[in-house]
């Protein structure tokens, strides 16, 4: 047997791994993230390693191959258990081990060129003065124009300093060693509040916080570690139950980790939890450089740090003694990596916290399927709360048949009922939300009149309009020709729905003159930190109006916000995968939180071509239980996730007919390996975009109840396409369980 061992885990070029021999003293006692020490380099130095795999084949030759001397005899270090992370990774979602190295280790970079260091002159004018003619003296002329330059000007760039002024790094150096000048680096974050007043009063928990508060700190000083999923209502308090339990682990002593998706990680969310926990409290985001990062996490494993919060990669702070993963909004599509190894955070939080003796706590107003799916079967213990924690009610929710709109002659995007609120509210001085959930690339056919959709007749999905006149089916690859009248009615109003944003915009501009309206989409967000400006003007009420893509759903909390629109439910239940229903229910949801979060009570209106579908149904009644019931209905008939598990092989090549030819032979090759396992092999099929830069796509779909069954269709593949060198023009990625 042969162990897979990498010697340095901190640099950038983390992309050697080593084979050693076991000796059979080792046998059976080693496994990925061990430490051991290995003869390295020349002189067979002892190091340390890590190991990362076994295997029982050598690709090297086997006479030059060394053997590991030994099991480090430290205590099992926490770089050592994130790598049994990525052996598990790596494993569950595919790619090599050195993609899952990479993710879950923090790795030194060279420090990033776009982080802006400055020079800064600390001798007064003077003294300045005297010194450059010290260096004219002298003749040392890159002194002497750094200088001229600096009296100029105190502060100057470092780039414009050596590229401008042609200075080299050691001239800078030297005056920086003389005490001429000082090199700062300018800080991308910095913590926003230097001086934290702690938090002194406590709020009185409602019965709902409480009881679960209770729960957890029951069991967890019991030892026991479960996964908790909170379902609360939008403003039931979740957050402050979190901060709750985050107390009740550091204060053991351990750490605690807070995924937030990005887009909700607001200036608001941040100072809570500082007002809670101090300086203690470290925040990750995408604005850090990779050197920061590094820094961050480097804080975090010396223990300057009790709380770490971030995006998903947070979940791989190297805490010593980690006791807590909180995962907040859990539904959200963010937390799936883009990216091989395709992990999803919750999936591996669980394992992690496993893996360390940690908690799990998932919060959601709108639960994943799959998380509630869990947690009905006992997987996770279930937390209600249906009240929002101030007793504000819930808001008012109608729905507008948008067929009867155009029956009735209206053919604006602004319905009847929505129109009447908004100069309601106008009148009042109160603000509006409208809301265009619109996603995906590609379009479907729906009637005007009747409302039907053109689906797929095999997987149930709508069918996506190409613009070469046909539509297809991206699961299965089905094909027609474009219907030109409605298969349901017989109305040739059937059409592509698209609508934007900015159209909007226009219309609401013309209905309503004198109203203030914001926009915020792609397109207004391009610069950085507009989306923060927009979303703050709108809170200090500088617009009545805000018109916006799901973006403005999620984040901050606008009081006098009393009425939301969702101009088009449908552009979302449409699209064509298996999750729109769900994705669909969970904006409408949100949206509908969003109105009367203050004082008075909240109304929504959702627009739609579809009222009686379940998911707008359930949105309107604001009932969960209902939806998940019909969801999951549909999810065990078809196959799909949570009731069954999906691998998708992404499949992509220059060269279309190699394209085709590949994904044949490796489709006949999963249906020999699956023999006589239960599963569904599907397609190939084109993918949304089925080529991207003259590269072509497609797509394969495994289906099955059983997930190791994916993991050995998983393995066999990968050993596949290793032996077989026709696959080195294509590039193969797989996905578990797809979002
Ligand atoms: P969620 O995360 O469920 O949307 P939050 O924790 O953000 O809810 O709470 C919503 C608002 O209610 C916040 O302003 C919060 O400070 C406040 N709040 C939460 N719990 C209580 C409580 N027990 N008493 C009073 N206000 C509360
Ligand atoms: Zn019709
Ligand atoms: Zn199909």
């Amino acid at each position: 047997m042969f162990a897979d061992i990498i010697i340095d885990i901190q640099h950038e070029k983390l992309d050697k791994i080593f084979q050693y021999r076991i000796p059979e003293s080792l046998e059976g006692k080693l496994g990925p993230g061990m430490e051991v020490l290995v003869p390295f380099g020349k002189g067979n130095r002892q190091t340390k390693g890590y190991v990362t795999g076994l295997s029982e084949t050598c690709d090297y030759d086997l006479s030059k191959v060394k053997e590991v001397a030994g099991i480090s005899e430290k205590g099992v270090e926490i770089e050592a258990k994130l790598i049994a992370l990525a052996a598990w990774m790596k494993e569950n979602y595919g790619g090599t081990m050195l993609q899952s190295l990479k993710t879950v280790l923090p790795i030194r970079q060279k420090e990033n060129a776009k982080v802006k260091k400055r020079l800064r002159l600390l001798l007064d004018k003077e003294t300045g003065k005297r010194q450059l003619h010290y260096y004219l003296e002298k003749n040392q002329k890159a002194r002497a124009r750094l200088m001229a330059a600096l009296l100029d000007d105190a502060e100057l760039e470092y780039e414009l300093v050596t590229k401008k002024l042609n200075i080299t790094a050691s001239v800078i150096r030297a005056l920086e060693e003389q005490g001429v000048l000082c090199v700062e680096t300018e800080q991308v974050y910095r913590n926003p509040v230097k001086q934290t007043v702690k938090e002194t009063y406590k709020l009185s928990y409602t019965q709902e916080q409480e009881q679960i508060i209770r729960r957890f700190k029951r069991d967890y000083e019991a030892g026991l570690r479960k996964t908790y999923l909170i379902h609360g209502v939008t403003g039931s308090g979740k957050t402050e139950v979190y901060m709750e339990m985050i107390r009740t682990v550091v204060d053991m002593g351990k750490q605690a980790i807070v995924l937030i998706p990005e887009i909700a990680l607001t200036y608001q969310t941040v100072m809570r939890f500082y007002r809670r926990f101090g300086d203690r409290v470290s925040i990750m985001n995408s604005r850090l450089s990779a050197g920061e990062r590094y820094d961050q996490m480097m804080r975090a494993k010396d223990g300057e740090v009790d709380v770490m919060i971030g995006p998903r990669s947070a979940l791989f702070t190297p805490f010593p003694d980690l006791g807590l993963i909180v995962i907040d909004e859990e539904h959200e599509s963010t937390y799936k990596s883009e990216q091989t190894p395709r992990y999803h955070a919750r999936e591996t939080a669980v394992r992690r916290a496993q893996a360390e003796g940690a908690g799990v706590v998932l919060g959601s107003a709108t639960p994943s399927m799959e998380a509630m799916y869990r947690a009905k079967k006992g997987e996770y213990v279930l937390c209600q709360m249906k009240n929002r924690s101030r007793m504000q009610q819930l808001a008012d929710v109608y729905t507008v048949d948008l067929r009867e709109e155009l029956k009735s002659g209206n053919r604006s995007i602004l319905s009847r009922k929505l129109t009447e609120l908004m100069r309601d509210r106008l009148d009042k001085q109160e603000q509006i939300m409208l809301f265009l959930n619109r996603r995906g690339y590609s379009g479907f056919l729906s009637c005007r009149e009747c409302g039907h959709v053109i689906k797929c007749p095999h997987c149930n999905v709508s069918l996506a309009v190409h613009r070469d006149g046909k539509m297809r089916c991206h699961y299965c690859g089905y094909t027609q020709p474009r219907v030109k009248k409605c298969p349901e009615c017989g109305s040739s109003h059937i059409g592509e729905f698209r609508a934007g944003t900015q159209q909007v915009e226009d219309i609401v501009r013309d209905t309503f003159p004198s109203a203030r309206v914001l926009r915020m989409d792609m397109d207004t967000t391009r610069q950085k930190d507009a989306h923060e400006k927009i979303l703050s003007a709108f809170a200090n009420e500088e617009a009545d109006i805000l018109v916006g893509t799901q973006m403005i759903v999620k984040g901050h909390d606008f009081p006098n916000v009393t009425l939301v629109g969702v101009l088009a439910a449908d552009m979302s239940l449409y699209t064509d995968d298996y999750r729109s229903g769900e994705r669909t229910f969970q904006l409408l949801t949100q949206a509908a939180g969003r109105a009367g979060r203050g004082g008075q009570k909240g109304e929504a209106v959702i627009q739609t071509y579809s009222p009686e579908h379940y998911a707008v149904v359930a949105a309107a009644a604001q009932d969960y239980e209902a939806f998940y019931e019909e969801e999951m209905r549909y999810r065990e008939l078809m196959g799909y996730p949570p009731a069954e598990n999906l691998l998708a092989l992404f499949v992509s090549c220059e060269n279309e007919n190699m394209l085709e030819k590949g994904c044949h032979y490796l489709k006949e090759y999963i249906l020999r390996v699956k023999g006589k396992r239960r599963a569904d092999v599907i397609g190939p099929a084109s993918p949304g975009i089925d080529k991207i830069k003259d590269v072509y796509r497609r797509v394969i779909y495994v289906k099955s109840a059983d997930y190791d069954s994916l993991i050995v269709i998983k393995d066999r593949v990968e050993q596949y396409i290793e032996i077989n060198s026709g696959f080195d023009k294509m590039r193969i990625q797989f996905d578990f369980n797809p979002l």
